[in-house]
């Protein structure tokens, strides 16, 4: 590059972080601008979720940035999901064929601090207590305020958007020209809660634990008390905590947010549906009044961009629910398409803008339908015969025809195929399934000769994972 180009990216989250440490790793010279103070001198300031899983596609963009190892130190392994019946029995469902294919519990604070550190090593110019509040596209500038509401005026020639669902810079952007914005609420909502490490909790709970010092519940797993319409996990902490989410219709008939305002509801509520559950939450009280309820949407736009000026990335521009466990993810995997294309055409910001909305969107698009699909599986059908059937079936072809069948889940957790590719291919996988099962329940009743068949009869190969 003749000339040091300079970017200015609005957000220091997970995102912007990442992406800014990688566009100083090429050459540019980049500004942050990020609203809440330094994290690692104030404090983590929350917002979203406190801890959050790590899958294929999150880790190869941290393996790209040199973090990887770094940040895997900082996390707990999840092998599958550990679902617990109403009446109190738990089994595992493993997310892969082994310990090769896992996820991983980060808390949020830590990684976006480890990101923040790496970014300001590699060169980026970080401003704290930085909001963007207007810019204009055609001067080229835009408006800051500080803490105290001081504002200011900065030239930005480039302008990247990595302020999150609620972007100011998409605000910005769509009143310049219309994106073909579309936000479509969930009507669910969640509330976090926490089951501190088996040490604080008393002894006759952790005796029941299965045996880890440390965590009051199996610590390599994602727990799920799936119950129809709504359900509660639970994420291991790396000091033996776990972070519970109850995930609840917002409004409406008994039970929502709405029938459950305050903590003896509330209480009522878990003694009945979540009895193991409860006696884990000793602040359940405190945690239920005291944490908000956050509210879940999928973000759709038309565009992206304003030409080679403004570009929106990770949750600022294709925000989802987080069912699959792939925002993160999936704004990680942007990162690495966007920086490479920048670093290839650091003079057309417009083409390099253009092409990784071209490349991304429909797998944008992808992801949050299946995010969306994902929610009913893990509260609805994580627990439903036929459904389990269907999983067992599908691991007998993926034993039996390992180049014909693997499950989605599995493509889009622990292979780099694109989110798009994974939709379509489970789909015409599960229509198969379902046409060999029709209403079993027992995927032995199956010929499996003539699965394999069929299957190889109807699928192309899948592509080749090396
Ligand atoms: P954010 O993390 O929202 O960061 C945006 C940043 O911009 C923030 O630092 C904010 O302070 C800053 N900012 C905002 N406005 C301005 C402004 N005007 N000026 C300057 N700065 C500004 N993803 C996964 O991959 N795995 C999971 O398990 C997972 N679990 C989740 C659970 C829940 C309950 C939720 C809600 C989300 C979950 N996600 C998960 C999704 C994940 O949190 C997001 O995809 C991810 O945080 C997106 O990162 P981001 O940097 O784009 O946005």
């Amino acid at each position: 590059m003749a000339q040091q180009q300079t970017i200015t990216l609005i957000g220091g989250g997970l995102v912007g972080a990442l992406l800014a440490q990688q566009l100083a790793g090429r050459g540019f010279a980049v500004e942050v601008f990020e609203k809440r103070p330094d994290p690692r001198i104030a404090g983590f300031v929350g917002g979203r979720s406190i801890n959050l899983a790590l899958a294929e596609r999150g880790l190869q963009a941290l393996r790209e940035a040199g973090l990887a190892q770094d940040v895997l130190q900082r996390a707990v392994m999840m092998r599958g999901r550990m679902v617990h019946t109403r009446d109190g029995r738990s089994g595992l469902q493993r997310y892969g064929v082994d310990d090769s294919e896992v996820i991983w519990s980060v808390s949020r604070g830590a990684l976006n601090m480890l990101l923040l550190d790496a970014a300001e090593a590699a060169g980026v110019r970080f401003h704290f207590g930085q909001s963007l509040v207007n810019a204009d596209f055609d001067a080229r500038r835009i408006r800051l305020a500080d803490e105290r509401g001081v504002e200011r005026d900065l030239d930005a020639p480039v302008i990247i958007g990595a302020d999150g669902a609620g972007s100011a810079l998409r605000a910005a952007m769509n009143a310049h020209t219309p994106l073909g914005e579309r936000v479509d609420a969930l009507g669910h909502a969640y509330k976090e809660l926490e089951i501190p490490s088996a040490g604080v909790l008393a002894a006759d709970l952790v005796g029941r634990s299965g045996g880890h010092d440390q965590f009051a519940l199996e610590p390599h797993a994602l727990h799920i008390w799936p119950r129809g319409g709504y359900m509660c996990i639970a994420l291991p902490n790396t000091e033996g905590s776990f972070t519970v989410t109850l995930f609840l219709p917002a409004q409406g008939a008994h039970p929502s947010f709405a029938t459950l305002p305050d903590t003896q509801a509330a209480h009522a509520f878990f003694e009945e549906d979540f009895p193991d559950l409860l006696p884990l939450i000793p602040d359940f009280a405190a945690d239920y009044e005291g944490h908000p309820v956050g509210t879940l949407s999928t973000l759709y736009l038309q565009r992206w961009h304003l030409d080679g000026r403004a570009l929106l990335v990770g949750d600022a521009a294709h925000a989802i629910v987080p069912f699959h466990g792939q925002g993160m993810n999936c704004g990680f995997e942007d990162t690495v398409v966007l920086a490479s294309l920048l670093a290839a055409s650091p003079n057309d910001t417009a083409d390099a803008f253009a092409e990784f909305q071209r490349i991304r969107q429909p797998n944008a698009d992808a992801i949050a339908a299946m995010a969306l699909e994902n929610y009913v599986e893990m509260r609805d059908s994580v627990a439903d015969p036929h459904y389990l059937a269907k999983r067992e079936l599908g691991a007998l072809l993926a034993e039996r025809a390992p180049q014909h069948f693997m499950a989605r889940y599995r493509m889009v957790t622990f292979t780099h195929l694109p989110y798009a590719y994974a939709f379509e291919r489970g789909r015409a996988q599960d229509q198969l399934l379902e046409q060999l099962l029709r209403d079993s329940t027992q995927a032995t009743s199956v010929d499996l000769d003539a699965a394999v068949a069929a299957l190889r009869a109807t699928l192309p190969p899948l592509p080749d994972l090396r």
